[in-house]
């Protein structure tokens, strides 16, 4: 981190201010210019309150040099993380599928979507239990009843399963589900997230509405810092001013994650676009841009479907993807595990 200070402080103000800096466990390297007067902050500057510095009065400006993210950082830890669920690999050379509706509706119809996505290639069977609806008054999902059925569908087809959390107060209602979800509205629910942080299974972490990466990192920190390293980011489109699609998927965010982090990335096209028609073209686009998985919705009856059925595919569409998809995989040295 560096810190340019003022022009023409007193020594005084700036010893107490390398007192306080040294006090955090950081080393200062001086460079005492003419004109200014900068300090090299050394160390751990994970734990410095970047905007306390700047508001000081003898400060001109402060950037940090460092990414403020520690376990989730590439730098510290180069292979990719490598998660196993159910004997399916998630991350490094292995691509999975994750998909399902978007809510859980009835045994019938999770059970009909189940075994037809796994019998497209799927190794992940979504659904959706507790449900983050704008509206108060539209479906909210099965819950507890919804994640009882997922639960018959896993032991039928044998799928591990995902499931989005909203409350950490419904921790034990996911106790048979894989992998559990931190939805898009709640990236930024701190205190879910360091309960779900000391859970000892995989953490699906969806990018916040209208957040940035490093924000979506240190959400992923967050859980990290509380001894769970099992995640698996998923970039779902963010909110910008086009209205032809429901948000605007960030491919860019892809090849940057894989920069920036060890952690697998997937993508999900379906909330992405919010169109069923553009899940397929996205797809392939996420795969091209190095993605390790895709989280697509698939509703054996879409135009009946309780939520989301605009964007969701119908089975034979998601078996087309997922064909499309495989030619693509041996191009980017990826297979599905
Ligand atoms: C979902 O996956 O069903 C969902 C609600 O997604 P998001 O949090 O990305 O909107
Ligand atoms: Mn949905």
């Amino acid at each position: 981190m560096i810190v340019v200070l003022k022009n023409g402080q007193e020594e005084k103000q700036i010893n107490n201010l390398k007192k306080w800096i040294n006090g955090l466990g950081l080393e200062i390297h001086m460079s005492e210019g003419k004109e200014s007067c900068i300090m090299g902050l050394v160390g751990d500057t994970s734990k410095v309150d970047i905007d306390l510095i700047r508001s000081l009065d003898i400060v001109e400006s402060v950037k940090r040099i460092q990414e403020p993210f520690k376990n989730a950082n590439r730098k510290f830890h180069p292979e990719d993380t490598i998660i196993e669920v159910g004997g399916h690999k998630i991350g490094g050379n292995n691509f999975q599928y994750f998909a399902g509706p978007c809510s859980i509706e009835s045994e019938a119809q999770i059970i009909a979507v189940a075994e037809a996505v796994k019998a497209s290639g799927a190794n992940f069977l979504r659904g959706g239990a507790f449900k983050p609806r704008t509206s108060p008054y539209a479906f909210q999902g099965m819950r507890a009843d919804g994640l009882k059925l997922l639960s018959k569908a896993k032991k039928e087809t044998g799928m591990p399963i995902v499931s989005e959390i909203m409350s950490g107060s419904h921790i034990d209602l996911f106790e048979d589900v894989d992998i559990i979800q931190i939805g898009a509205r709640n990236m930024q629910n701190f205190e879910l997230l360091k309960q779900v942080g000391r859970l000892k299974k995989p953490i699906l972490l969806k990018r916040g509405l209208a957040n940035t990466i490093e924000e979506w990192l240190m959400s992923a920190e967050y859980i990290m810092s509380e001894g769970n390293m099992e995640i698996i980011l998923c970039e779902r489109g963010i909110r910008t001013y086009e209205p032809y699609t429901r948000n605007t998927l960030d491919l860019s965010a892809i090849p940057i994650l894989k920069e920036k982090t060890h952690l697998p990335v997937i993508v999900d096209p379906s909330h992405a676009s919010g169109l069923s028609r553009l899940v397929a073209p996205l797809s392939l686009a996420s795969v091209g841009a190095g993605a390790d998985g895709l989280m697509i919705e698939v509703h054996n009856d879409p135009a009946h479907a309780l939520c989301d059925g605009a964007q969701s595919l119908k089975p034979e569409q998601f078996d087309a993807v997922v064909k499309s998809v495989s030619v693509m995989l041996p191009l980017v040295n990826k297979k599905v595990d």
